[in-house]
């Protein structure tokens, strides 16, 4: 495979450091990627020469920082292929992109009696704001139920679609177990009832290009730092003409057009939804990362991931003792699992002794958890600097950390 991935890990100046007297195997990447120079730069760079805040003052900085802040917005438009700018509302991560689908969509289109389906195997950022959202409105989160493989039932689905479901929310690339998820086949069904969908994109858009046009989902929610980014920093995209008649989800300066103790009158797209100074620093790194994948041939970078993590799971098919927490079809990043006679926390504290990264615990995802009766997994989440050479290290970790267990 023509892919250097030394050349790759030179990019990333964290990676060539020693942890616990041991070379740094990060596997942790579900949690958060690690940053490129380019990104690192970019973010100095503004701060250095140009910081000033945007789209107010009458200077050659705020120009220069506008300039770029916007630049970033066509950066991450082109990058998930959005119609148009005004579409890519700026947020400080996925999160934050759902509560404002469903403070602002939500309490002005649901009502008593509606429904909100979501899968059993969301993060808890697309559970818990439809959860404070059926309290407010009297509305019904309904979850889909996942087979034991962990992939959603889409016979199950149909029978839940009906013209009570309002919204369709679900995640692209499941945190926790890896699977990914048909989400055009939800999407179709769906809207085949009517119902809005959107898509917890945060586990999916550094694995592969995304066209939100062709995928036809309503919303996008996703982060800047699964993708190489700063953390706080994220997009949603929204269909134009929903985003036009959605309420504001927060009030300030920046969303405004008229203000008067008579009334106020808002800013239009994407300005409504973004009140205050908004992360500037945060979205031209938002933007460097997206320049920095697409500096790749993504067909190339999502081959290698794929054979990452098919030798990693080839591997823990191979290992004794080992049980894999979600066995999709088609999965992404990420290898989940428990190890006989070994808690969770003990395996990744074990291994963080070695150098090795890896996330433990129900990686905010407690129902998906609650669906398999365990409390949590050992997690290895792989980006594109990690190697067949890390899942070498990681089993040849787990070996020691069994020597620990007896
Ligand atoms: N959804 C999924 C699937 C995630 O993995 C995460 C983060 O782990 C989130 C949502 C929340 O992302 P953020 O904390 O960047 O808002």
């Amino acid at each position: 495979m023509s892919f250097d991935l030394a050349a790759i890990r030179a990019q990333f100046p964290i990676l060539s450091q020693q942890v616990n007297g041991k070379p740094l195997v990060y596997l942790d990447n579900g949690a958060t990627t690690q940053k490129p120079n380019v990104v690192i730069d970019a973010i100095c760079d503004y701060y250095r020469h140009d910081n000033a805040n945007v789209h107010r003052g009458a200077h050659a900085l705020s120009d220069r920082a506008t300039a770029k802040f916007e630049g970033a917005r066509e950066s991450v438009r082109r990058f998930i292929n959005a119609g148009h700018r005004e579409e890519i509302i700026w947020t400080k991560g996925t999160t934050e992109g759902i509560n404002l689908v469903a403070f602002s969509w939500g309490r002005d289109n649901l009502r008593q009696g509606d429904r909100v389906l979501v899968s059993t195997m969301e993060h808890h950022a697309n559970i818990v704001p439809w959860q404070l959202l059926a309290g407010q409105t009297g509305c019904e989160l309904v979850p889909m139920p996942v087979d034991d493989r962990g992939q959603i039932d889409l016979a199950a689905l149909d029978d839940l679609l009906d013209e009570r479901v309002k919204l369709v929310s679900v995640v692209h690339v499941s945190n926790a177990l890896g699977t990914v998820n048909p989400v055009e086949a939800i999407i179709e069904k769906a809207h085949a009832v009517g119902a809005k969908v959107l898509i917890d994109g945060a586990q999916a858009v550094a694995h592969w290009p995304l066209d939100v046009q062709a995928l036809d989902c309503d919303f996008y929610s996703f982060s800047a730092h699964k993708m190489y980014g700063p953390t706080g920093m994220g997009a949603l995209y929204g269909k134009r003409e929903l985003l036009q008649a959605m309420p504001p989800f927060m009030g300030g300066g920046e969303m405004i057009e008229t203000v008067s103790f008579a009334g106020t009158t808002y800013n239009a797209l994407p300005y409504k939804f973004e009140p205050g100074t908004p992360n500037i620093a945060g979205a031209i790194g938002m933007g460097a990362a997206v320049e920095f994948l697409e500096s790749f041939d993504r067909k190339a970078l999502a081959e290698h991931e794929a054979d990452v993590l098919n030798y990693a799971v080839e591997r823990a098919h191979q290992y004794e003792g080992l049980r894999l927490i979600g066995e999709a079809d088609h999965r992404a990043g990420v290898l989940s699992f428990l190890l006989d006679g070994g808690h969770p926390a003990d395996v990744g504290m074990l291994l963080d002794q070695q150098g090795i990264a890896v996330r433990t615990g129900n990686h905010c995802a407690m129902p998906i958890m609650q669906r398999y009766g365990i409390t949590g997994t050992v997690r290895a989440s792989f980006a594109l600097y990690n190697g067949r050479d890390d899942v070498d290290a990681l089993f040849a970790g787990l070996d020691k950390v069994k020597t620990f267990l007896l």
